[in-house]
């Protein structure tokens, strides 16, 4: 299944993130991988597991996501989480 989520608000942040290589997060999209890191971020979740996370995603072919690095999408989005967590209280 494709990814058919509008990720259209975090299309400058997709475009920052390196292309992933054939690694183990391949065709992932790497904006639902960011949203999801995020909302750990902000949680401050500290028991993750990225090997479920990532299976559960969709592939995508879409946009600035396409094969970017979901690791890098959700360390990114878990950074933002965490900052936004901070500004927020
Ligand atoms: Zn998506």
């Amino acid at each position: 299944m494709a990814c058919s989520k509008d990720h259209s608000e975090i299309q400058t942040i997709m475009a920052g993130l390196p292309v992933d290589q054939g690694g183990k997060g391949r065709h992932k999209c790497a904006a639902c991988a960011y949203e999801l890191g995020y909302r750990d971020g902000y949680n401050l979740s500290e028991h993750i597991n990225l090997t479920a996370l990532f299976n559960s995603l969709e592939e995508s072919q879409a946009k600035e996501q396409r094969h970017k690095s979901p690791h890098a999408a959700y360390a990114q989005g878990y950074y933002d989480g965490v900052k936004d967590f901070y500004l927020n209280r």
